[in-house]
């Protein structure tokens, strides 16, 4: 067991690890971000901070003797140079960082575990022959699909829509590995958010709807509709085989779609999920706060909503500008991340809405 006081070092400075050092500190923890920018904005609430590349293993050597255990926000961070971390714990265990990176080794192993995702297929012939696999993946699986990146893509980036043969013709593929994905038809979608604390215990979260808007996360509400929920308790068996098989400690999220002919899996992510921002105030213990708990070897707390109800809005780009209307409605609760810019399609706060009445 880590106990209050120590420090948890967390690798990545966004906003999710912004989050999780608040639930650190109330919890009397020391944190200690490891991250490439200089601005991170994890690192304004943090006690030490770590400006390094992942790939510096002297910096992660030096890290992880300042540290009791090291936890991560962000899932691409490269598992090779993690060895440097030597004897500190690494919770979830790189082996989810593994998985989870890569979209075709993600949904073999889920499919291998009995999961059910899009119908897939590498498109690995890189740079020497790229339009030849895809032809074949396209004959295969069909259209409407969609080309993604295996690797580094996120928020609906690294992304190609392919709604007939005929989009072929004028693709400009990168060099990098792809997959192609059959586009399936759904009716919501839904995340699966669960933590596993060191002696195996499992606790999930209500699963929130969500709703994409040019492949971000626009809203995360619960509870979710009756057409979800009927689909939840075996989504929650998929996900609790992947915890267990991953021998997975922390906070664990697995996206669906869901169709009429049950759940199809998406994506997993090893670390607490934006569609989970929600539980701050609308659960009993938030995702940030059990993951802490996760990896210091404490009990969980209960996930049960504290409220009848709870709606998610990200705040992307501009949307951040209308805090001050956002704050004239006293049931919001507003969170901004103190990103300096406001790019299209970044994040930059989110506001929870609770349901106070049934
Ligand atoms: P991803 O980054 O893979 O989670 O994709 C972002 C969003 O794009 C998803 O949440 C869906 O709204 C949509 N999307 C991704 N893959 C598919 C698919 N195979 N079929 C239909 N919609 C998809």
């Amino acid at each position: 067991m880590i106990a209050p006081g120590e420090t948890i070092g967390i690798l990545g400075g966004g906003q999710l690890g912004r989050m999780m050092a608040f639930a650190a500190a109330r919890l009397g923890y020391r944190v200690h971000i490891f991250a490439p920018e200089a601005d991170s904005i994890a690192a304004e609430v943090c006690s030490r901070f770590t400006c390094a590349d992942y790939t510096d293993e002297a910096a992660l050597a030096r890290f992880a003797a300042d540290c009791a255990v090291i936890t991560y926000e962000f899932e691409n961070v490269p598992v090779a140079p993690l060895a440097a971390v030597g004897a500190t714990p690494l919770l979830p265990h790189p082996r989810a960082l593994e998985t989870a990176q890569d979209r075709l080794n993600e949904k073999r192993f889920v499919s291998e575990l009995g999961g059910r995702p899009a119908p897939f297929m590498a498109v690995d012939g890189g740079a020497a022959n790229p339009m030849g696999d895809l032809a074949r993946a396209v004959a295969e699986i069909g259209t409407p699909g969609i080309l993604k990146t295996r690797r580094d893509g996120y928020d609906g980036k690294g992304q190609w829509r392919i709604k007939s043969e005929a989009d072929l013709a004028g693709l400009d593929l990168p060099p990098q590995a792809l997959i192609y994905e059959g586009f399936v038809t759904f009716f919501a979608e839904f995340s699966v958010i669960l933590a596993r604390a060191a002696d195996g215990s499992v606790q999930f979260w209500d699963s929130a709807e969500n709703v994409h808007v040019n492949g971000i996360l626009d809203t995360s509400t619960v509870p979710a509709s009756a057409g979800i929920a009927a689909q939840v308790p075996q989504a929650r068996a998929l996900a609790q085989k992947v915890a267990e098989a991953l021998d997975y400690v922390g906070v664990l999220t697995l996206e669906f779609f869901a169709t009429e002919d049950g759940p199809v899996f998406n994506e997993m992510a090893p670390r607490v999920h934006n569609s989970g921002h929600w539980t701050i105030e609308g659960a009993i213990t938030s995702q940030f706060e059990n993951h802490i708990r996760a990896v210091c070897g404490l009990p969980l707390g209960l996930t049960t909503l504290a409220v009848p109800g709870a709606r998610m809005l990200n705040l992307i780009g501009d949307d951040a500008h209308d805090w001050p209307k956002i704050l004239s409605d006293p049931a919001n609760h507003l969170h901004l991340y103190g990103k300096a810019a406001a790019r299209p399609g970044r994040k930059m706060g989110h506001v929870t809405r609770l349901k106070l009445e049934a």
